[in-house]
């Protein structure tokens, strides 16, 4: 699609609005927006980093709006509501605003909190519960178009744009028969639901275990079922012992080296190296991860190398699509575990050292206003 915005442009405080016309071509046909905002800087995704992004974007002098699918942070409120982070909360925190908690480690809750906080600190533009359907345009032109919970379309345009859009939507799924029953499910939330049922938990990460382990504690009869040889090496420290105990004390049956061969309303099918197994089942807990949208980066234009890897300069964060940069945990391709809070939360500012090169604020670009009238001569006495 060609883009092309040719007319007058005026700075409206915090985006730059076209007050005439701005054309563009699309599908063919030439179109004109009027008084729509251009953005600097549109950052897909309002979790952690590209809160992140923007903040940086701002601090930078841009202006900048996100968009995302959800609520702000969606994933992280969409994450067991009893979890408590990995990391000390110093470790999570953005826009140089401090984090405090008077635990080790912050809650879901906490980290909820936190975010919000400071996306109001920075009075964030937020777009919330519009998923984005489509790119189109090129650097310094994008358009993007969105979609609301009311099957409403909106449309923004952009100079440059930042892909942060997480792993948390798209699970890794098991691909045997059976699971698309709705016993089936790739989110664990909390145990109640589970008292005096049959539970297998697929996995043996941090996930897995600590889903298994709080569905024990609250009444649930758990089997975990693991493809490889046994509780993975690096499960948290205070979690792995924990989980060792309860296999080993028969209080969690675990099967490793084993996979669901099938899932049926009442049983699962088991293939384990003593032979198959039938296990009376009421839910399938698949704790085997998740990964970015492909398909997404795809039809941006991005480059996947292998491992699913975007295109991307590690400087800069510019993906192969000139004016698209790339941040979070989606730089990582399938391999998620190799980016998270911690270190994703520098790439706004990784983005933004480049912005700086290559953009000027749009007020640095705007055609000067006509001089204004002369005053009329009573206002001007008084003057
Ligand atoms: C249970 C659990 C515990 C974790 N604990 C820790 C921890 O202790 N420490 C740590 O550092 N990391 C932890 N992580 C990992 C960490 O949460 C993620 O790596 C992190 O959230 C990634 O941040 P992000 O901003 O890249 O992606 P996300 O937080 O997933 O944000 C992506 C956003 O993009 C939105 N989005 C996606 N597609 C679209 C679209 N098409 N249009 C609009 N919006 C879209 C989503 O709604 C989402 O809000 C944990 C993860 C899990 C699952």
């Amino acid at each position: 699609m060609n883009f092309c915005l040719n007319s007058r442009w005026l700075c409206s405080g915090s985006t730059t609005k076209v007050t005439n016309s701005a054309w563009f071509r699309y599908n063919g046909v030439l179109n004109c927006l009027i008084g729509q905002d251009i953005f600097d800087v549109l950052v897909i995704g309002a979790g952690p980093t590209g809160l992140a992004c923007a903040i940086e974007a701002r601090r930078a002098g841009f202006t900048a709006v996100n968009l995302d699918k959800g609520c702000l942070v969606n994933s992280l409120c969409h994450y067991p509501v009893n979890m408590t982070f990995f990391t000390t909360p110093e470790l999570l925190e953005i826009g140089d605003i401090p984090f405090t908690t008077s635990n080790q480690k912050p809650s879901r809750l906490e980290a909820l909190e936190y975010y919000r906080k400071v996306a109001a600190h920075y009075s964030l533009d937020v777009r919330q519960y519009q998923a984005v359907g489509s790119i189109e345009g090129c650097d310094g032109e994008f358009r993007v178009t969105t979609r609301d919970r009311y099957d409403g379309g909106h449309e923004y345009a952009a100079r440059k744009l930042v892909i942060a859009t997480g792993f948390y939507d798209r699970p890794n799924l098991l691909k045997v028969p059976g699971e698309d029953l709705p016993k089936v499910l790739h989110y664990y939330n909390e145990p109640h639901p589970y008292f005096d049922t049959d539970v297998i938990v697929v996995g043996g990460r941090n996930s897995a275990a600590i889903a298994a382990l709080e569905l024990w504690r609250h009444g649930a009869r758990v089997t975990l079922v693991h493809r490889g040889p046994g509780i993975h090496e690096r499960v948290k420290y205070w979690i792995r012992p924990d989980i060792l105990n309860r296999i080993k004390n028969g209080e969690v049956k675990a099967y490793f080296n084993s996979a669901i061969q099938a899932i049926t309303p009442a049983e699962v099918l088991l293939h384990t190296p003593q032979g198959d197994a039938t296990l009376k089942n009421d839910f399938v807990l698949a704790m085997t991860g998740y990964h970015p949208d492909f398909d997404f980066l795809r039809r941006a234009g991005i480059e996947l190398g292998p491992e699913c890897r975007p295109a991307c300069n590690s400087e800069t964060l510019e993906s192969n699509v000139p004016g698209i940069y790339l941040a979070g945990v989606i730089i990582a391709g399938v391999r998620t575990g190799e980016i998270f809070i911690e270190n994703g939360r520098f790439h706004g500012a990784q983005i933004a050292g480049d912005l700086k090169r290559k953009l000027r604020p749009h007020v640095a670009t705007l055609q000067p206003e006509p001089a204004p009238p002369p005053r009329p001569a009573h206002l001007q006495s008084a003057e």
